[in-house]
């Protein structure tokens, strides 16, 4: 039995005539998911019940919201099992990631919300003539806007705080992935309708594509937007929200080093690179996608690493043993390939992967990890994003020069340094252009970690406290120990 279409999640109800989209799986090529494009008139109606919600919830005691975000989390953790087939069934990522990571992460996302909520108290100060209270007040109506390769995530990391802050958010998740977020905008929509009607509108859920986005984005209630996705995206977001001077979070692609240097140990930087390249089967805007290795070690260290990515074990994302499964679908596959096969035609070298697009395994969706190496240091491979499980191997004489070509690129979100010396590693790791460094690991993402990048990779943090402030404005409230006689005017 086929399951009726996703419609948006909207206080005052869908509007009818939205166009019909569906979603393949990309594992089996089946019809996966269908879903409901929110017309112009829903996206302008989630709105303004977003605006009439939020003056209400704003004046909520923090403990009360802290309470609604905590059950959010338990509820999350409860249904675990859908919130990951939604994402698998959808993206093709491994159930066992999405139950071992980005489930329980999304649920802690909720819990650290309320803690950072309840500890968010004003702060005041007996300053010259008065009295300077330092206060955080919500922006209003914030949009959201997900990518797919982490729908869940995406969705959880910028309702969580919104809602904490005092907000009211529209989260329009990526058309290839409408479910987890639908998913969890019916446990907010029961979760606030069971304490109060006037609630019903402060989290919607819109589905659309990039028309319902730019809508969204645009619309003059809007006071802040975040958004991830590529920086295309991010480019005509900025554009968009300029006239308004509305406030940005960011988050977009990257095109990430990792350096491994002369004291490498090699099965730490073997672990570090086959993490930093092949998690989410290499759709991942941190991929270090760019393995500069000191000339020392490098034949030592491509010879490990292309054993060790032979042996990943590409299958379907519902199976225990699966480490690699297929792509978002069979275009960005095949858009894989082709940027690889051009590196190829350039003169680069194939260590090992399966470029042909005729799968015969799987579907064609599925793209077997590859590594590149004898890439020439100016092949457009090297500046631009290819989100999917390909490794380029480039040698380096000095530190210096591997600095300079890992900051050769627009993109500035993340990068890796390995070295037995730590000390040394993280001086390096400043010189680098990128939000975040990681030294000796890659991808680990504590809740205390503000993330986000430099350059063309955004604007903005998400996660850890400077994330959090993001979904409030400072205000200064200076209240003066006032007197007739001393305001400057006589009496
Ligand atoms: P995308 O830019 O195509 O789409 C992202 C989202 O933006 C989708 O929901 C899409 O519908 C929406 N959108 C597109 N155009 C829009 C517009 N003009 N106005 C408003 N919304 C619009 O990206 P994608 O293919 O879904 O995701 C992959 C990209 O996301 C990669 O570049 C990846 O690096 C990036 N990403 C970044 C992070 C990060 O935290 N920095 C995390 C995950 C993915």
């Amino acid at each position: 039995m086929t399951s009726p279409p996703l419609e948006s999640i909207v206080a005052s109800g869908p509007s009818s005539r939205e166009d019909l989209r569906r979603v393949i799986n990309p594992a089996t090529g089946h019809l996966s998911t269908t879903w409901r494009q929110a017309s112009v008139e829903t996206v302008d109606r989630a709105i303004e019940d977003a605006a009439r919600a939020q003056a209400q919830w704003a004046q909520v005691p923090r403990a009360e919201r802290a309470a609604l975000l905590r059950e959010v989390a338990h509820l999350i953790d409860e249904d675990a099992q859908g919130f990951a087939a939604d994402d698998s069934r959808e993206n093709g990522r491994l159930l066992r990631s999405l139950l071992d990571d980005d489930v329980p992460s999304a649920a802690a996302v909720f819990r650290d919300a309320a803690e950072r909520l309840l500890a968010s108290e004003p702060v005041k100060e007996n300053v010259d003539g008065g009295v300077l209270l330092h206060a955080r007040v919500p922006h209003g109506v914030c949009a959201g806007i997900g990518a797919w390769n982490y729908p869940l995530a995406c969705a959880a990391a910028k309702i969580a705080p919104a809602l904490a802050c005092g907000n009211a958010i529209v989260f329009k998740p990526a058309p290839q992935t409408p479910s987890s977020a639908h998913r969890l905008g019916t446990v907010l929509r029961r979760l606030l309708c069971e304490g109060s009607s006037e609630h019903a509108g402060l989290c919607s859920i819109v589905l659309g594509d990039e028309q319902v986005g730019q809508r969204l984005v645009s619309h003059p209630r809007v006071r802040f937007v975040s958004v991830t996705g590529s920086v295309a995206t991010g480019q005509r977001v900025f554009a968009a929200g300029a006239s308004g001077i509305k406030r940005f979070v960011l988050e977009l692609g990257g095109k990430s080093a990792l350096i491994v240097l002369e004291d490498a140990d090699l099965d730490t930087a073997v672990d570090v690179a086959l993490h930093a390249n092949y998690v989410a089967h290499g759709q991942l805007c941190t991929a270090a996608s760019r393995v500069y290795i000191h000339r020392s070690l490098f034949d030592a260290f491509r010879d490990r690493f292309v054993r060790r990515v032979q042996g990943l074990i590409v299958g379907p994302p519902d199976e225990d043993t699966s480490e690699i499964g297929p792509l978002v679908s069979v275009a960005h596959a095949r858009s894989v390939r082709k940027k690889v096969a051009a590196a190829i035609a350039r003169g680069a070298n194939v260590c090992c992967g399966d470029l042909s697009d005729e799968q015969t395994q799987h579907t064609d969706a599925y793209v077997a990890p590859v590594v590149i190496d004898r890439i020439a240091p100016n092949d457009p491979l090297l500046s631009q994003e290819i989100f999917g499980p390909v490794a380029c191997l480039l040698p380096f004489d000095s530190v210096e020069e591997a600095i300079s070509n890992a900051n050769a690129v627009a993109y500035g979100l993340a990068a890796g340094v390995v070295s037995k010396d730590v000390d040394t590693a993280t001086r390096l790791a400043g010189r680098l252009r990128a939000g975040v460094v990681w030294v000796n690991s890659y991808n680990d993402q504590p809740l205390e970690m503000a993330f986000g990048g430099m350059g063309c990779s955004g604007v903005g943090r998400e996660g850890g406290a400077l994330g959090f402030a993001a979904y409030s404005e400072q205000q200064s409230i200076f209240v003066g120990q006032h007197s007739a006689t001393d305001n400057g005017f006589a009496p």
